[in-house]
This record gives C-alpha cells, structure tokens and sequence, in this order.
C-alpha cells in the first residue's frame, strides 16, 4: 500500500506542473474527475482505473518508441520498456491461462485487426508462400502477389449481429473488418433473445467461414464457448472471441469451463479498460501456433507500441490477479442481477428476462418511449446510460428501443444490491414518467420527449445522494 496522502500528493502535484503550462487542461482534468464522481455511471463498458494505473500512464515511457516484440527491437535502448511489456504479458499469460500474450495494441479495435490479420497470415498468406516456394512476402512474382492480395480479400467471417449484441468491428461495413470479409451474422432466437447454436451451425456450415466470431457489447447472457468451438471446427473455421466486455468477469474467475473462452478459442482479443478495470487499451492472447503471427501485429497493423500505457497494463493485471479482484467480479454480476431483478419488479422489459453477465438491455417500447428519448430524459435525471438496439429493432440503429446499463463502475465505487434496487427504482421513475413527443406536422417524434422538471430534479438529487454514501477516489483529495 502506498502511504495514505501519496496518491492526493501525486495527482496534486501532477497538476500543479500541468498548470503552469496550459491552465485549461489542468482545469479540464480537475473538472473530469468532478464529473465522473458526481455522476450515477451505468455504462457498462467504463469504469475507473486505479490511481496506481493511471499515474503509471503519465511519464517518459511516452517518449520510447519500441517496435518490435521483447528482446528483438528495432530501436537500440528499450531495456526499460522491455521490462513493463514482459511482466504485462505475464501477467496476462498467468491470469487467463493463456500460451500466450500481446499487449501492444493500443485499443480493442487494434486489437481485432491484429487477430484478423494473424489468422489471413497463417491460414491465406503462409500457405500461398509455402506454395510459391518464398520465404517472405518480398519474394513472391508479380503475378502471385496479385493473386494472394485477391485471395486475402476473399475471406469469410461470421459473427453475432449488431442489433443482438455483437460489435461493428466484426465485420460490419462501416468497420474496416466489413470491408476486409466477406461477412454474415448469426443473431439470436426472436421469441427467447437468446443465442441459439443449431442456427450459427447451421449458419457456419451454410457459409463455410475462415473466422467464427463469438463476442459482444451488449448481450445479456454467457456464452457457451465449448459449443462455439465445436461448430468452428466442424467447418473448420478458426474460433476467435473478442471478450472486450466481460475480460473483468473471466480474469475474476466468473465465467469458467465452457463460458471461458481462454481455454476453448485459438485467438482471444480483448480491450483492458471495461470490465478489466485498466488503461485504455487492448490485447490479444493466443494459442501457441498463432503467436508468431500475433507477435507481428506491429509492423502489420499498430506502429510503435504505446509503453507508457503497457506499464498501466502490467500494474492493472497484477491487480487484476489479487483475490479482491475475484470478489470485485463476483459483485459486478450481483449487482447486475439485482438491478435488473429489481426493474423487472416493477414492471419493466429485459432483454432475455434478466442477466448473468454485467449488463442488461431494457426494452424501453412497453414505457412508450424510444432508446434516444429514454437516454435522454434519464441524463436529464443525472443516470448516465445508453442507447442501445434490441433485436429486430423497430426503430434503428440511431433512435433504437433499448438502454443498456452495466455495474462495473458502481461495484468499482462499492455500490452493493441494496444500492441497485434504489437505483432500479429511479430509473423506472423516470421511464414512467416520461412522454413521448410529437413532430410538429402531428406525428410520432423518436427524438422529442416530455419529463416534468420537477421529477427529473428530484431523481437527480437521489442519485447524488446515493453516490454521497461512496466517493470516489476516496484517496484523492484535490483540494
Ligand atoms: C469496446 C469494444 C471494442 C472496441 O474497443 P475500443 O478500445 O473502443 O477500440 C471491440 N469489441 C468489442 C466487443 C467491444 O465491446
């Protein structure tokens, strides 16, 4: 533990030596943290890193450019940047049980287009040189590396739709990942909501993929990764799992056997920032026959790693492996079970009926409301959400018919169930509460809304009074 004013000292201080060069952005930090604890978060892929991480992100790593992997650089004198990557991918490596580990992508959308690019290099673009008999891409004719470039481009992948759950990067046409595959989705059972895994058979044996994509950022329930492993190789497809939203809940050891998917994908990506509870950021495990592969995710897709954000990487995992953290993730789905238990209590709709992960859907039609005026009638009510699809959604990906809410944040703070049924009750208050609009020409608005002031003032007075009881950053004191 560090002494009980270290962390105060530090980020005082921080901003003192900020301030004297640009008093905005000290003032524009110092206000953030203002905001974050004044505010009842409930998205569910945020949360707040600990100070011993974010202060690792603030130093002269940011001025090391290291491209390469441990050990083989391309850049004399990474010694000290050597030391933060290996131990964060140690760490990584120990926590999920994976062969191995590559911490340099800077982002989860990084990381998907490293394991993209790993999977075409191994199963596309190994095999096309082995068959020219080249060593290197350099080598190839002309006339090969033509048809490697179309052969490359020519690749299928199937993932979970977006209005589902699953997430634009894989393979949705305004994602680059829609414009390198060929891409079909499997979505889920209208009438349950939930994944069924005859159809994403019969799917896969239909569309014959080179990827299968298992993951999500917005369903509600586990995923049975031994199945999804069954149907990629029955086609034999390579299985991939972006777990960008619950690492937190598999690192805290509450998704194990078959709702693992450490153990049962050959590539696993992930963001470090969601559930994790680290920095901004993202990372790739693997099995042993794609690390070579993976480990060449800078040149092909990142430039120079970012070393200032492993060394929080390696901070976070080490949390991330101490006994508190396993408590913290069972809490998250605790948290999340009696939120939406306490919402379905009073009458409203869930996707699925409910959640055994950190976040739930609400459908937000049997208020008479869509997802954009319900966001925005709750912001208005100090609860910070957001719109989201449910499946077969009536109004689109823009207005929407749902709101998503996750715990990590508040568990984070130690909000516990007693404080989720307050909390169901405040958003219900005001879902009930609110009106729909209409355009001006009479017609239903998807936009406009009505919330008396009066209902949206007293909610957002509750909700920091709720939040009064748990501070956030308790050890820093800015004042
Ligand atoms: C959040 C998320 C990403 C993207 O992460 P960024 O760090 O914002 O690039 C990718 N995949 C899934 C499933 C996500 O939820």
């Amino acid at each position: 533990m560090s002494s009980p004013n270290a962390e105060s000292t530090a980020f005082r201080s921080a901003l003192e030596v900020i301030r004297a060069v640009e008093p905005r952005v000290a003032g524009a930090i110092a206000a953030e943290l203002t905001d974050q604890r004044e505010s009842l978060k409930l998205i569910a892929s945020e949360n707040y890193a600990s100070p011993a991480t974010l202060l690792a992100m603030g130093n002269w790593f940011s001025d090391k450019y290291a491209e390469g992997t441990v050990g083989r650089r391309f850049y004399a004198g990474c010694q000290n940047v050597d030391t933060v990557e290996a131990l964060a991918a140690e760490h990584a490596r120990e926590l999920f049980g994976a062969a191995h580990a590559y911490v340099q992508p800077h982002s989860g959308i990084d990381a998907n287009l490293v394991a993209f690019w790993a999977v075409l290099a191994d199963r596309v673009e190994a095999p096309a040189l082995e068959k020219a008999r080249a060593r290197h891409v350099n080598d190839l004719t002309e006339a090969d590396w033509f048809a490697l470039r179309r052969e490359l481009g020519n690749q299928r992948m199937l993932g979970m739709s977006l209005d589902a759950g699953g997430h634009l990067t894989h393979g949705f046409r305004p994602n680059i990942s829609g414009k390198m595959f060929d891409q079909r989705s499997y979505g889920t059972d209208p009438r349950t909501g939930l994944i069924d895994y005859d159809k994403v058979a019969e799917a896969a044996r239909e569309f014959k993929p080179l990827i299968l994509v298992a993951g999500y950022s917005a369903y509600p329930r586990r995923v049975n990764f031994r199945i999804m492993r069954e149907i990629a190789d029955s086609v034999g497809a390579t299985f991939m799992v972006d777990m960008a939203h619950f690492a937190g809940l598999v690192a805290g050891k509450v998704l194990t056997g078959d709702f693992d998917p450490v153990p049962h994908a050959h590539i696993v990506t992930t963001t470090t920032h969601k559930s994790l509870r680290g920095p901004r950021g993202g990372m790739v495990l693997c099995q042993p026959e794609l690390a070579e592969q993976v480990d060449r995710g800078c040149p092909m897709v990142l430039g120079g790693p970012l070393p200032h954000v492993m060394a929080a990487k390696a901070v976070a995992l080490a949390e991330a492996r101490r006994p508190d953290f396993a408590d913290y993730a069972n809490r998250i789905v605790a948290n999340a079970q009696a939120l939406a238990e306490g919402l379905l209590r009073r009458g409203a709709n869930l996707v699925t009926g409910g959640t055994d992960n950190h976040l739930a859907i609400i459908d937000v039609t049997s208020y008479g409301l869509t997802g954009r005026q319900a966001e925005q009638a709750l912001l208005d009510s100090g609860i910070v959400t957001n719109r989201n699809s449910v499946p077969q959604d009536p109004n689109g990906a823009w207005y929407t018919s749902g709101i998503r809410i996750g715990t990590p944040a508040l568990t984070t703070r130690g909000l516990g169930t007693a404080e989720m049924d307050v909390i169901a009750e405040l958003i219900h208050t005001v879902l009930s509460q609110t009106n729909a609009g209409s355009n001006a020409d009479g017609t239903a608005s998807k936009a406009k809304y009505a919330l008396d002031a009066a209902v949206a003032d007293k909610v957002s007075r509750q909700a920091g009074e709720l939040l009064a009881g748990f501070p956030l950053y308790p050890t820093v004191d800015l004042t």
